[in-house]
């Protein structure tokens, strides 16, 4: 057998023999004339060999290793190109595992041997494909890191259909990670019982992990499907259902109350999830037990979108003031008759909500303190009052001149390495400076009124240099003049400067 392949290939050369492979290359190169090409065929059985030959790359492809009879050698210059979307019948990588003490990782890699440009060797290269991370307290969540363009371009044709190989390896990793970590858990997540999430998809999975990696304190299988970012942080100290829900119904006592509570809670789970910012706002503000119940009867699809992450606070304050207006009977007929309307529902969600977004503009309730005037109270009604409200607050803005800071802005050091640090005062000093800076920093004076933005101007020896924009305390925005890019050496300091003022979370 293997005499009768040297004899139809005469000028295949047998190399090395070595460890097996987990892919089989073809590198072609020229020999030292320069006149025939020489094709070096790596298989993954781990023999090597090359041929010398005037043909061109398409008349050798079907060469098979004389040990394996594999014929699929992928050419390894055209797949280092990644260049072009491509289709290969087959690749394989490996993986690699570790943790440390603050994460779990993988990465995934493969070797593809290339030609030493100065010793004109051939030398197998580790290429990076994608690093995938989870961090132990559970804030960064599997961070995908590519390593590699060959993620978005090229697929794998496997069982008569072609694959994304990013998606191939994505799930290949977080597969890997995901059993790894199990393996391997720290105390907070050692009470996961694994039964429990069979069901659930990969994503699923990880996201499960990550949330109790997060919330350390809880520990309870249904806390998974709460969604309750916002509270969470403030109820660290509750670590139950049960104490969680009492902490959510505002730790009321009343039998009816409880039971109530309990039994739209197993509605809300039986629906999909539990969002607890309905039983939360509405414990908080209606005192009269028949009709809170009322409201925790509300159809779970319903209460879902009441109130979010985002509006809950506002939402609590709103009713709290609309209180002085209305009884509580006809609040709770506003949430369980006119919201919770058969066919109108879903539209008067919406304008519910575009009602507690205007509300969430600073200066909104003290506005309403002096300009509302009481309204039957109905969705549409209530959204047009405080709409209304909201125009006369721009309005009043748009006349103001000073403006007003939080301490936190206040108390920042304005010298820092070279540069002067200043908030303006005015509108009228903020549009001086638009004007130096030829921007359009003054359309922000709304912002900076608002609250929702601080701008920062940023001096050398006096001259105005740039300007950054602040929101809590992360910079948005950083300009210099006609809306430049900031040098990086000085975007550096100002970087430095909002980290010494600032904490970041
Ligand atoms: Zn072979």
């Amino acid at each position: 057998m293997m005499k009768w392949f040297w004899r139809l290939f005469e000028r295949v050369e047998l190399l090395s023999h070595s460890q097996p492979r987990v892919n089989s290359w073809l590198l072609q190169m020229k020999d030292e004339k320069g006149a025939k090409n020489i094709y070096h065929y790596f298989c993954y059985c781990g023999q090597e060999f090359r041929l010398k030959t005037h043909k061109s790359m398409d008349e050798v492809e079907s060469l098979k290793c004389p040990f394996c009879a594999n014929d699929y050698f992928k050419d390894a210059v055209a797949f280092a190109d990644m260049k072009s979307t491509k289709i290969w019948k087959q690749f394989a990588w490996q993986r690699s595992l570790c943790e440390d003490e603050h994460s779990w990782n993988i990465t995934l890699k493969y070797e593809i041997p290339v030609v030493n440009s100065q010793t004109q060797e051939i030398d197998f290269r580790d290429e990076k494909l994608l690093n995938i991370q989870l961090q132990k307290d559970g804030l960064q969540a599997f961070k995908v890191a590519h390593h590699s363009k060959i993620h978005f371009k090229y697929s794998l044709y496997m069982n008569d259909k072609s694959m994304l190989l990013k998606e191939l390896l994505t799930e290949d990793a977080q597969k890997h990670l995901y059993e790894y970590l199990l393996l391997h858990r720290t105390q907070n997540i050692e009470w996961i019982d694994e039964g429990r999430i069979v069901l659930l998809s990969l994503s699923q999975k990880l996201k499960y992990i990550s949330y109790f990696l997060k919330n350390s304190h809880l520990k309870e299988h249904e806390f998974f499907y709460w969604k309750m970012d916002a509270i969470l942080a403030d109820s660290s100290e509750y670590k139950t259902q049960e104490e969680m829900l009492a902490f959510v119904s505002n730790h009321r006592k009343e039998k009816s109350i409880k039971k109530r509570l309990y039994k739209g809670y197993e509605e809300a789970m039986k629906h999909k999830a539990y969002h607890p910012y309905s039983d939360y706002v509405f414990a908080r503000v209606i005192d009269n037990t028949d009709l809170l119940a009322q409201l925790y009867d509300i159809y779970p699809a319903i209460k879902e979108h009441l109130f979010t992450d985002n509006t809950f606070t506002v939402a609590r304050e709103f009713l709290l003031f609309l209180k002085e207006h209305y009884a509580e009977k006809q609040i709770v007929r506003f949430f369980c008759i006119d919201i919770q309307n058969e066919t109108e529902y879903k539209n008067r969600l919406l304008l519910w909500r575009d009602t507690l977004q205007l509300l969430r503009t600073r200066g909104m309730f003290a506005a309403l303190h002096e300009h509302f005037t009481k309204q039957k109270l109905t969705v549409q009604m209530l959204h047009d009052e405080v709409s209304r409200v909201s125009h006369l607050l721009s309005y009043e803005y748009a006349q103001k001149e000073e403006f007003e800071y939080e301490d936190i802005y206040l108390n920042t050091s304005q010298q820092y390495r070279g540069f002067e640090f200043k908030l303006p005062q005015t509108v009228q000093e903020l549009s001086l400076w638009a004007k130096d800076l030829r921007n359009c920093m003054l359309g922000y004076a709304k912002r900076v009124h608002e609250q929702t933005s601080v701008i920062y101007g940023v001096f050398k020896e006096g001259t105005l240099l740039y300007a950054i924009e602040l929101r809590g305390v992360k910079i948005v925005q950083s300009l210099g003049k006609y809306n430049a890019k900031i040098d990086e050496d000085d975007m550096q300091i100002i970087r430095e400067w909002r980290d010494s003022n600032f904490t970041i979370k």
